[in-house]
């Protein structure tokens, strides 16, 4: 089945659409999902290829509230599943309807015209989660053998990457893109752009051997030295 990757043991990728990457953690009381993709078709049909549907849908982690993260709650939720939703408290009132999404980096001229410009299509307001809850940094989730969430803020402010110790896995959103090679999230997609870096830092003093990101393929090896380097190219 191309386009799935077994991220470990009952951890499992695989995109929503093209270049957006969801994750299902498989747990005794159902499925888990991290993040769900635009609202758009093809969340349902990847969930389906790994034989999950959407009642089977307990509950749902954000690693933050962009419209390509959060977007796809709603066709779950009108098709039956996706149970609770949680999400890094700053961005809680985005998903809830409350505020709109946050604007990119100022300090940046690329940040700025982005401020200026409507959303490209499909990356408008996304349906309002009224009953989605909040996640704060050092939350310990009994998911997946053990799951922390990890602020990782600076794409957005509310971005969170989730440790699962147990499967030396880090998923970690959008704090990273490796669609061509492997670089921060870009400037002007982040609100702000030293916090961003600051968090890549954060990912990789956790040293995982795998890191899963929402944009591209997942980082396995030497983790840490691949974010250290990253880091040093992008300063
Ligand atoms: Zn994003």
């Amino acid at each position: 089945m191309s386009g799935i990757v077994e991220l470990a043991d009952g951890v499992l990728q695989v995109a929503a659409q093209p270049g957006i990457n969801v994750w299902v953690l498989r747990t005794d009381a159902g499925a888990v999902l991290v993040d769900a993709g635009l609202a758009a078709p093809g969340l349902l049909r990847a969930l389906g290829r790994l034989g999950v549907a959407p009642r089977d849908v307990v509950g749902v982690l954000l690693t933050h509230g962009h419209p390509d993260h959060a977007g796809g709650l709603s066709r779950l939720r009108r098709a039956g599943g996706g149970g609770w939703v949680r999400v890094g408290e700053p961005d809680l009132a985005t998903v809830r309807g409350l505020a709109p999404q946050p604007d990119s980096d100022p300090s940046t001229r690329l940040g700025r015209l982005m401020n200026r410009l409507p959303p490209p299509p499909g990356f408008g307001p996304t349906d309002p989660v009224a009953d989605a809850s909040a996640l704060t940094d050092g939350d310990h989730l009994d998911i997946a053998g053990g799951l922390r969430v990890v602020a990782t803020p600076g794409h957005s402010p509310g971005h969170v990457a989730f440790h699962l110790p147990a499967h030396d896995l880090v998923i970690g959103g959008d704090a990273l893109f490796n669609l061509f090679s492997l670089r921060p999230a870009p400037g002007l997609l982040c609100s702000d752009v030293p916090a961003n870096r600051r968090a890549i830092g954060t990912i990789a003093d956790l040293a995982p051997g795998t890191l899963g990101l929402a944009h591209g393929s997942p980082v396995a090896g030497d983790v840490t030295g691949r974010l250290r380097q990253v880091l040093a190219d992008a300063s």
